[in-house]
């Protein structure tokens, strides 16, 4: 019986490849399915072997990637140019309350070695942290990233090195 190998070099449904979502698992064709699954973070994805292309199927998103032969690319999505926008916009979102809360703090400052005088200074560490991690976790939504599973397997790889 024939083995699929890791290196071949072009992209059809007999192979197995790198997972471009976890980076960590290996994609492999789906019996009976014309569909290719990674056995890692279990997404699901259909090849177009004329366009050596890989996309996603298991979510709302197109996400597409064109395989090199050892590697995969992203295919930028239809609509990309409002990703600048997007940029700003978190920019926006995790600075300008922090931005507000410290100038609040500087202009306003508490009165020094009173109970509370931390309070400001925590207070927009605080605001910091909390908007950026809205931000990571849309970002993480929107991706669908296995975050638990990646940490898992990072975690097992390191305990073998320990062992
Ligand atoms: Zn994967």
């Amino acid at each position: 019986m024939l083995e699929s190998t890791k290196s071949e070099n072009i992209l059809n449904y007999y192979g197995a490849y790198p997972c471009p979502v976890c980076r960590h698992g290996e994609i492999t064709p789906l019996p009976l399915m014309e569909a290719m699954g990674c056995n890692f973070c279990r997404h699901i994805f259909t090849a177009n072997e004329e366009q050596q292309t890989l996309s996603m199927a298991d979510s709302q998103l197109s996400l597409t990637w064109y395989w090199t032969g050892q590697s995969w690319k992203g295919v930028p999505r239809e609509g990309t140019e409002g990703k600048l926008v997007y940029g700003i916009a978190a920019t926006i979102f995790v600075f300008l309350p922090t931005l507000i809360v410290s100038l609040a703090a500087y202009f306003f400052p508490p009165i020094p070695n009173s109970p509370l005088s931390w309070l400001p200074m925590v207070w927009s560490i605080v605001t910091f942290f909390a908007h950026l991690s809205c931000i990571i976790w849309l970002v993480i939504e929107y991706y669908q990233f296995p975050v638990v599973m990646y940490f898992r397997a990072i975690f097992r790889r390191f305990s073998m090195i320990w062992r």
